[in-house]
């Protein structure tokens, strides 16, 4: 990790969902250029051993004002989460990047299968308005699960995306707990898995669900290095 460590000062604060915030903060010595699908190491000023390093993707692809959207759920008890929870408008942070390697393909040549997890949709997010900034592009389903049906992040945005886009197929599931997110999820992909021609699986989110739904598409016929996979924990 290589990349310079600069301060950053937030510029806005909002609520996606209930649980899920959203930071707009500006890198204040270099401004990054970066993917969609990567992300920053914040160095948080908590912990017993400071600083606290905490990875957030960016939401938003590169602007060429140099602001990176953030977008984060807040975890029970989470250090991390917990502090940049009561950040305010005007609060400095420390981060360096990008980082990561979770990216789309070039050219982007097949079907997308993004599966998800409460904010393992950031990065997909970030994608999805890359892609549908400019043009069509290859069919994309996102099987997108929350916890709550008010805690499914850019839940509009996807539905208006999938009404202006035949391309685009957007399917939201609720489930609570860890367990009944992999089942549902299993469940409702087997059919449409049956009916797609090879697909790009692309899964992010905490391990609990992203390792079950690679073990799945594994033992439906993908090889275990084409489904790109991003955890959080
Ligand atoms: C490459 C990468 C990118 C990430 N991008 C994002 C992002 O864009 N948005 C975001 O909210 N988080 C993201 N994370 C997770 C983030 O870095 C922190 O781990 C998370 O905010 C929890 O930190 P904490 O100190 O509050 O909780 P900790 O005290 O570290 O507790 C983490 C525990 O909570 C559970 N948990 C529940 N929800 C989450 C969650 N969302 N992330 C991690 N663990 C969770 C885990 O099972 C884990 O055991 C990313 C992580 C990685 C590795």
């Amino acid at each position: 990790m290589a990349e310079l460590t600069q301060p950053a000062t937030v510029l806005s604060v909002i609520d996606l969902t209930p649980h899920v915030r959203q930071l707009v903060v500006l890198p204040k010595t270099q401004k990054l250029s970066f993917q969609p699908g990567q992300w920053v190491s914040l160095k948080l000023p908590v912990g017993p051993k400071p600083p606290l390093n905490r990875a957030y993707t960016m939401a938003t692809p590169e602007s060429p004002s140099g602001e990176l959207t953030l977008v984060f759920d807040l975890v029970p008890e989470g250090m991390g989460s917990g502090y940049l929870y009561n950040l305010k408008a005007g609060d400095k942070l420390l981060l360096s990047g990008p980082y990561g390697n979770f990216v789309l393909p070039q050219p982007l040549d097949r079907e997308v299968l993004f599966i998800t997890r409460y904010t393992g949709l950031v990065p997909i997010r970030c994608m999805l308005k890359a892609l549908y900034a400019h043009r069509e592009t290859s069919p994309i389903l996102l099987i997108a699960v929350g916890p709550a049906e008010n805690e499914l992040l850019y839940h509009d945005e996807f539905l208006s995306l999938a009404v202006l886009h035949a391309s685009f197929r957007y399917l939201p599931l609720v489930a609570s707990s860890d367990e009944s997110a992999v089942a549902l999820t299993v469940t409702m992909l087997r059919p449409l898995i049956e009916g797609m021609s090879h697909v790009l699986p692309m899964l992010c989110g905490i391990k609990k669900f992203v390792r079950p739904l690679r073990t799945f598409l594994v033992e439906t016929g993908y090889e275990r290095k084409e489904v790109k996979t991003e955890t959080y924990d």
